[in-house]
């Protein structure tokens, strides 16, 4: 997985016709046989099968929002990582803050689900982020710059801590991304500056390096919030960034495009 990673989450959008218009538009301006990066898109499982047919014969891969931690059985509206793959995914996000913070998903849970796709084969987009309050309070309340980065890492510190602890380190290397996500960012408009991201993301790559030593270097760490066709070329400028997790600017094929160009050059 060396190539630069562009994932658009549609979150809870679009219907059988447009998702197919979409992905079909994505798929001609790309060109199918388009590998200057890897392109995931995300849509929501009403679509998948959709998606699928739009993205075939082209290098995009299919990936789901979700996913639930138990292989099947009495789990009514979930849906399971063999279900998943029977479906066309090779990825799935866990952990997006939108579970997190609205469906009040844990890190247990989270790591439940992680664990379980890896295990069926499914890649996954770890997702992790501080609030804004937790930002602003690193900011206020602390006396000098290293207790400001401690409070300000250890949201992600817990998260990841939670989520991969353990782990044998090829499954890491192979199978799992990290996508910072700052939660304030995240269908905002609100952008984190340069010197954010790679605040955030060189400490990403310092825990992973030390819960990893041998393989945690070669673990790509997306970011995400509000990227879009003005701030992506600052963004992936950003030293530790591997490519972008794109919401809102996902469901345009037009600034979805320019994004993945400007990614894959
Ligand atoms: C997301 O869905 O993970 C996301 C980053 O959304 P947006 O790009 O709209 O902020």
């Amino acid at each position: 997985m060396d190539k630069k990673l562009v994932v658009g989450n549609w979150k809870m959008n679009l219907l059988r016709e447009e998702a197919l218009e979409l992905s079909g538009a994505i798929v001609s301006l790309l060109g199918e046989d388009y590998d200057a990066c890897q392109v995931v898109l995300v849509p929501p499982y009403t679509v998948l099968d959709v998606v699928r047919r739009g993205i075939s014969g082209s290098n995009i891969d299919l990936g789901a929002q979700n996913v639930f931690s138990r292989m099947s059985g009495a789990f009514t509206g979930e849906v399971s990582a063999p279900m998943l793959l029977d479906a066309g995914c090779s990825w799935a996000i866990v952990g997006h803050s939108e579970r997190r913070h609205i469906i009040g998903e844990t890190d247990e849970q989270i790591r439940e689900k992680l664990l379980l796709s890896i295990s069926c084969g499914l890649k996954v987009i770890l997702c992790v982020g501080e609030t804004e309050v937790q930002r602003e309070e690193a900011i206020r309340e602390s006396e000098d710059i290293s207790t400001r980065k401690e409070m300000l890492f250890s949201p992600i510190k817990t998260q990841i801590k939670n989520a991969l602890h353990d782990l044998d380190e090829e499954r890491i290397s192979e199978d799992i991304v990290i996508a910072y996500e700052p939660v304030w960012a995240i269908g905002t408009g609100k952008n984190a500056t340069s010197s954010e991201i790679a605040e955030i993301h060189g400490y990403i790559r310092e825990l992973l390096t030390e819960m990893f030593p041998r393989l945690g270097d070669s673990v790509k760490i997306l970011y995400g919030g509000s990227v879009k066709t003005g701030n992506i070329k600052r963004i992936m400028s950003v030293d530790e960034v591997d490519g972008v997790l794109v919401g809102g600017e996902s469901l345009s094929a037009d600034s979805f495009f320019r994004i993945i160009k400007s990614v894959g050059v």
